[in-house]
């Protein structure tokens, strides 16, 4: 998987994208609102209530999508000090790949390298046989079944 992600990234050029950047709100950790608010010289509560809001999951994200450090060229206007999550986005490079598997998938909407990465990865896997009558599975959903 993170031979997928990596021969992926080497051809994506997100600056030509930031589609996860106009259309998701990354959530952000204690150290990431400490991180920010200290690079826009803000006390952290004026951060909170003038970028953040909170979801039903208790998580802070920004409140504005697209995001209001995305600039016109794409860059991050706070590149150096940006969400975790916005880092590590789309995820498809964690060791533990399969445990985010469902946010993976969701993500194909969005990030079309995540798109590619699934459909090499879809490439790659063997074909798996049934366990009874030793029939592809591929034919079974070709036929409907
Ligand atoms: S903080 Fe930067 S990387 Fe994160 S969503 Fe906003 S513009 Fe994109
Ligand atoms: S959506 Fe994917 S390809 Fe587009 S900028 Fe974000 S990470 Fe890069």
């Amino acid at each position: 998987m993170l031979e997928l992600h990596d021969k992926e990234f080497k051809k994506t050029n997100c600056l030509q994208c930031a589609n996860c950047c106009k259309t998701t709100a990354p959530w952000l950790n204690d150290q990431d609102i400490a991180r920010i608010s200290k690079h826009l010289k803000m006390k952290e509560q004026k951060f909170i209530e003038q970028y953040l809001e909170v979801g039903e999951d208790h998580e802070f994200s920004f409140k504005l999508i697209p995001c209001v450090f995305l600039m016109p060229d794409n860059e991050c206007s706070i590149y150096n000090v940006r969400p975790k999550a916005c880092r590590e986005y789309p995820h498809t490079n964690r060791r533990r790949f399969q445990q985010i598997e469902t946010v993976t998938i969701a993500n194909t909407a969005i990030c079309p390298a995540t798109y590619n990465i699934m459909e090499a990865l879809k490439n790659a896997l063997p074909v798996q046989y049934s366990d009874n009558g030793g029939k592809p599975r591929e034919k079974f959903r070709k036929g409907g079944g």
